[in-house]
């Protein structure tokens, strides 16, 4: 048993580490490090563990991939372009590298739930040669949503086959206020608000602050999901879901996606100054927040990936026991040890995820 036949990814930045990070990550993981040795302008060179070959290896088939652009206004500390004009014009660039890796045949954008279901089977199916051939299907996202300077942008967006939106992502946005800040939406968010529920838009609840979470929680009447978040009962930070969160996400058919960030999984984690040994931290401990996801549902439903793996660190801030996105699968070993059944477990890789979209991609 714990034959992973796919796994889906709700959150990796793909394009943000070809665009930003000037990685190819059409590479193997050996070289993209290799090519990274004596850099140290980010925190994570030489030490990523995302790219296609390994994507592939471990059966990552589908993900949903973002786009990601902050404004940072004059007195923001935060970094970001210092106009939304500029942040605009940086995700359509990262919109342009997706489209060129399409052509490449090494993605394939999924939009509708027929190309979903379609492309889940052909991965399932496939023997781990046949693998080595496949492109890997993406469902594009946007991970904070300063860029968005009118809704004739947002329309274009979504005709680009734009799916889900987090409206913050850190600190003050323009349309609310995301993780490290306090406050609810601003007038503008709201408006946000609408006009993604006359598009059919996923709202990404991931990195809205406390009042920004539950402002839109009560206002969305449209589909949410939480990408990439973990529980602040065992995360103590305001980046995690307090149990009330998680059971209002659960009680609007939400699914969680489970994030590997160190950062996220522990309790009193420093930033770049603690290390995974000081935890004695191994990818068991994310069953943790699978299991109190699952305790507050009742069920195995709300839960799934989103693993965040390529956000801005890497093995430095991660689970000892993980070297490489292809890892993912030993824990369908851990889940089944902890009574988990064969069909949770594929609930958790991509069934749940799955199913929401079945229900709500349009
Ligand atoms: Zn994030």
């Amino acid at each position: 048993m714990n034959n992973v036949s796919l796994i889906f990814d709700a959150h990796l930045d793909l394009s943000m580490n070809a665009m930003e990070w000037n990685r190819d990550i059409r590479l193997p993981l050996v070289e993209i490090r290799r090519r990274e040795l004596g850099l140290n302008d980010l925190p994570d060179r030489t030490r990523n563990v995302v790219c296609f070959p390994e994507m592939r290896r471990g059966r990552i088939g589908v993900c949903v991939a973002t786009q990601i652009a902050r404004y940072s206004g004059r007195f923001s500390k935060l970094p970001g372009w210092s106009s939304p004009e500029q942040a605009w014009a940086h995700t359509q660039g990262q919109l342009a590298w997706y489209r060129t890796m399409e052509e490449a045949g090494e993605m394939v954008q999924l939009r509708t739930w027929p190309e979903v279901e379609a492309h889940a089977a052909l991965w399932r199916a496939a023997s781990p040669d046949a693998l080595s051939k496949l492109p890997i299907g993406y469902l594009l996202s946007l991970e904070g949503a300063d860029s968005i300077l009118s809704w004739r942008h947002l329309e274009k967006s979504r005709s680009d086959g734009l799916i889900a939106i987090g409206p913050v992502h850190y600190g003050p946005g323009i349309y609310g206020h995301g993780t490290d800040d306090e406050g609810p939406l601003t007038p503008k968010g709201r408006e946000l608000l609408k006009e993604m529920e006359r598009l059919g838009i996923i709202l990404d609840a991931t990195h809205l602050c406390d009042e920004s979470f539950w402002d839109a929680l009560d206002r969305y009447k449209g589909p949410v999901w939480a990408s990439h978040h973990n529980c602040r009962a065992l995360a103590n930070w305001n980046r995690q879901l307090t149990d009330e969160q998680i059971k209002a996400l659960v009680d609007c058919g939400a699914v969680i996606g489970m994030a590997f960030d160190a950062i996220m999984m522990v309790h009193n984690w420093t930033h770049r100054r603690s290390k995974p040994e000081d935890f004695s931290l191994k990818m068991e401990k994310i069953c943790e927040h699978v299991d109190h996801v699952c305790q507050i549902a009742g069920n195995a439903r709300h839960v799934g990936i989103g693993t965040d793996l390529d956000g801005g660190y890497g093995t430095e801030q991660m689970p000892m026991d993980m070297n490489s996105i292809a890892d993912l699968p030993s824990l369908a070993g851990k889940l089944s040890t902890r009574g988990y059944s064969d069909e949770d477990i594929d609930c958790i890789f991509s069934g749940n995820f799955l199913r929401f979209l079945r229900e709500h991609l349009r």
